[in-house]
């Protein structure tokens, strides 16, 4: 619930406003017990008890990365279902990668997110645990989230935006929304309703392919909104918002790390104020596909750098846990909980 709506809530029960905040404090400091609760009334903690429940997450297995700090987390939540989140150590702090969905819907076929289609959303609440969660479980502060797990998140609208206000409450997480990035695939329609909320975060776009027949045969969503359709969007978006876009390219050996693949992309993100993040595929069980080699990836880039496109490549983290989200959900699904847990 918004602030509003506990105060409200609160109010059909002859509560003073105050209480709201009281317990909307509580909530967003990570506390899923009323009885911790301790500057509220017992009587009062007795009917919240009846009357509600805090979502959370519970940590079913964490893998912690050898090689950097990067921690996998396979939570599971109060029906069962498991969803996956990244906790990422940088420089300038802490960012989680929080999933959106139960599974996913676009079909993408490089990602082991889809490949059992979409089993449900996300609450806002869900996300938010997830974030709550590693604080507990590291006891730190998450200064950054990437909506960039489990899921498409402009398939979810009206809880990822209910989650970005709620992350961001300043008597909440109050974690900026310049902070955070959304990640989509392409749901234009999405993209228009969310210009209209001019919220100041960060757009990415999960381009992956510079023409419609290929980026069709990688990503089913492409059919419905193409690659011109998605481009237009990305630029109303950019004039609303006057936000920059990100674009993501995953570079899949022999499908999109050609040559002709990066001049043709530089050719159609010209006159977008962008910037394109490249990241070597990682290779997913059901799929064959393959990263390309060390100096493939760095001449796709400097093409890219040649014709005025300025490109990054993403920095592997965790690449010893299969840190890219679907894959631990998947395994917990088929009962093959038997991976190192520490
Ligand atoms: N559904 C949204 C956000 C979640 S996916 C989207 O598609 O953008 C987050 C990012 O991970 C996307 O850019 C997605 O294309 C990418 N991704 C999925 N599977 C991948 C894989 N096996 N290797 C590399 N990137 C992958
Ligand atoms: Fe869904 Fe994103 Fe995976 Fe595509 S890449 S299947 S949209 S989570």
């Amino acid at each position: 619930m918004y602030l509003g709506e506990l105060e409200e809530f609160l109010g059909t029960l002859g509560q003073p406003r105050f209480r709201a905040k009281q317990i909307f404090k509580w909530l967003h400091s990570g506390v899923c017990d009323f009885d911790e609760m301790t500057d509220i009334p017992k009587a009062l903690r007795e009917t919240l008890k009846e009357k509600c429940y805090i979502a959370d997450v519970k940590i079913v297995k964490r893998f912690k990365s050898k090689i950097d700090d990067t921690v996998k987390y396979l939570y599971s939540l109060y029906d069962g279902e498991y969803i996956e989140s990244v906790l990422m150590k940088y420089n300038h702090g802490y960012t989680v990668c929080v999933s959106t969905q139960v599974g996913c819907r676009m079909g993408c076929s490089f990602c082991a997110s889809g490949i059992n289609g979409l089993s449900r959303n996300l609450t806002a609440s869900e996300i938010l645990s997830q974030i709550m969660a590693a604080e507990r479980d590291n006891n730190i502060r998450v200064s950054n989230v990437v909506m960039m797990g489990m899921g498409e998140p402009l398939d979810n609208f009206d809880n990822s935006v209910r989650f970005l206000k709620l992350v961001s409450d300043d008597n909440g997480m109050n974690i900026g929304l310049r902070h955070i990035s959304l990640s989509t695939s392409g749901v234009v329609s999405g993209i228009y309703k969310l210009a209209e909320l001019s919220l100041p975060i960060t757009l990415s776009v999960s381009l992956h392919a510079p023409n419609d027949e290929l980026r069709s045969s990688i990503m089913p969503v492409n059919k419905k909104w193409n690659i011109d359709a998605l481009l237009k969007a990305c630029k109303d978006y950019q004039k609303i918002t006057t936000r920059r876009i990100s674009f993501e390219y995953a570079l899949i050996s022999g499908v999109t790390d050609t040559d002709e693949c990066a001049i043709e992309l530089a050719g159609r993100l010209k006159g977008i104020m962008s910037h394109i993040n490249l990241i070597p595929v990682n290779p997913v069980v059901e799929n064959s596909y393959k990263k390309p080699d060390r100096n493939r990836i760095l001449h796709f880039k400097e093409l890219l750098e040649s014709k005025g496109i300025t490109a990054t490549v993403r920095r592997t983290l965790g690449s010893d846990i299969n840190a890219s989200c679907g894959q631990l959900r998947r395994n917990a699904k088929e009962g093959d909980k038997n991976a190192d847990i520490q």
